[in-house]
């Protein structure tokens, strides 16, 4: 009496199922340990092909696509949204506006945040210096300077 024989042994079926099952559970881990791991990363690191991670992960319902990175608000140092260059907000960006100026000791060009020189400018500072090795020059040389300018008057 001949027996038909099954196209695929039942057994090997369900361990084909548990496997697709694991990887899909390994995946999922992943995923949500690490969000903006790209599924190539994880394709690479499963040593499994992009496609099939990309399935699984809409199977799970979880997102086939890394946001990209837009890089962080140069104030404030949030994540920024597309379309941002530099600043989150028009509030950071005018925090943000940069003056420049010739140092009164050296003579150099040097950009500062507008805030900065403006709290220079409220402090009553008369000369703008490019760093603190210039302030401190310039400093001594007022010093230096008045008494001379006492001696040449007497
Ligand atoms: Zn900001
Ligand atoms: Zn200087």
């Amino acid at each position: 009496m001949a027996t038909q024989t099954p196209i695929m042994d039942s057994t090997e079926v369900k361990s084909e199922r548990k496997e697709r099952g694991y990887t899909r559970n390994l995946i999922r881990t992943l995923k949500l340990n690490q969000p903006d791991m790209p599924a190539v990363e994880i394709a690479k690191l499963l040593s499994i092909s992009k496609e099939r991670v990309r399935q699984c992960l809409v199977a799970e319902g979880l997102p086939t696509r890394v946001r990209p990175d837009y890089g962080e608000c140069e104030v404030c140092g949030t994540a920024l949204k597309a379309g941002r260059k530099a600043y989150c907000s028009t509030a950071c960006r005018s925090i943000d506006c940069r003056v420049s100026f010739r140092c009164d000791y050296c003579g150099q060009a040097k950009a500062v945040l507008q805030s900065v020189y403006n709290a220079q400018k409220r402090r009553g500072y008369k000369y703008m210096y490019c760093s603190h090795q210039c302030r401190s020059f310039g400093k001594w040389e007022a010093i230096k300077l008045q008494p001379r300018m006492i001696v040449s008057v007497s």
